[in-house]
């Protein structure tokens, strides 16, 4: 197996143009699984933790783009403000070993239905930004995710970094499983309330992670966005169960599809609950 590493960004886009049968390995948390597993038996590796163009974030004009190379460990201690919600998903992820390791770029990169960014990114409308010797191109998160484990890249495109709205209001991830801390999801929502506009996604409870529209142009027509009362049960209920019906879930060894339905009805009030509150008083809960 050929190890490649480049040093520059250009150089890594030039190795991939040449060698697209290469795959990329960041922090490796997926991709060394897979090896040891023999899952996959690549000809070569591509390695990009020496491409100091993916390992860093900035902000301009309200956005946030973060490198795909950056790890949770850095999302949670330096992007807690700006991006809460990627921050709280970020926290569920693995052990600290796995979040001093792992990456957003390589949770896009696996694209599993269970990945904890998702639902973020989809709720954030999140950009990827992605490159090749071609150029680069900006898509759309939603337009990211195209089936079990599969994604929208082209052979010779390495994905370079997220775009994502900076200090965008309140936002909220919530994730069920079955313990408290490394564990794949069975289902988890993220939800994102700013300027008149809901973003609601559902992860781990459909063939990709996906948004729930009709629960989304329910939310932002029906709440009181002025005013700072506590919202009705009824409303809370109702946008839990259009929620609840974005998902396809399936059955399966971490849990049934009722299940899973059932407990995103319950994440969406919860986090609507929290969400709320941190509009209407401007305290942020449990971020
Ligand atoms: C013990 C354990 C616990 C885990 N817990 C969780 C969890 O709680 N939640 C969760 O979501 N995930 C979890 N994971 C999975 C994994 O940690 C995440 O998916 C992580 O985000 C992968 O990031 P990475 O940088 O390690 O990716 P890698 O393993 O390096 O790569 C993952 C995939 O992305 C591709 N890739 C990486 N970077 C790029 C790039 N720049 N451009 C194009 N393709 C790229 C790789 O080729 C590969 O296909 C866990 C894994 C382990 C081993």
């Amino acid at each position: 197996m050929d190890f490649l590493r480049p040093t520059t960004l250009a150089e890594a886009l030039a190795v991939k143009a040449e060698r697209p049968d290469a795959v990329p390995i960041a922090g490796g948390t997926d991709v060394m699984v897979e090896l040891n597993f023999d899952h996959r038996r690549p000809d070569a590796l591509l390695d990009l933790t020496s491409v100091p163009e993916l390992a860093e974030w900035s902000t301009s004009d309200g956005t946030v783009r973060l490198g795909a190379g950056v790890p949770y460990s850095r999302v949670i201690t330096e992007l807690g403000e700006s991006v809460p919600a990627l921050a709280m998903a970020s926290r569920t992820v693995g052990s600290p070993q796995i979040r001093n390791r792992g990456t957003v770029g390589g949770n896009l990169g696996a694209a599993s239905p269970a990945g904890d960014t998702h639902p973020v990114l989809l709720a954030l409308d999140a950009r990827v930004e992605v490159a090749s010797v071609r150029g680069s191109r900006i898509l759309r998160a939603e337009d990211f995710y195209v089936g079990v484990k599969r994604h929208a890249l082209a052979p010779d495109e390495l994905i370079t970094a997220v775009h994502l709205p900076d200090n965008a209001g309140p936002q909220q991830f919530a994730k069920v499983g079955t313990r408290n801390a490394m564990v794949i999801a069975v289902c988890s929502f993220a939800l994102s309330l700013r300027d008149g506009r809901v973003g609601a996604a559902v992860g781990s409870a459909a063939p990709t992670p996906r948004r729930a529209p009709a629960a989304e142009e329910f939310l932002a027509a029906e709440l009181p966005w002025g005013s700072t009362d506590a919202l009705p049960d009824s409303l809370k209920r109702r946008f839990g169960d259009l929620v609840a019906e974005a998902a396809s879930p399936i059955d399966d060894v971490r849990g049934s599809a009722a299940y899973r339905k059932h407990a995103l009805g319950v994440l969406a009030r919860r986090t609507l609950t929290w969400a709320w509150d941190e509009h209407r008083t401007g305290e942020r809960a449990c971020a």
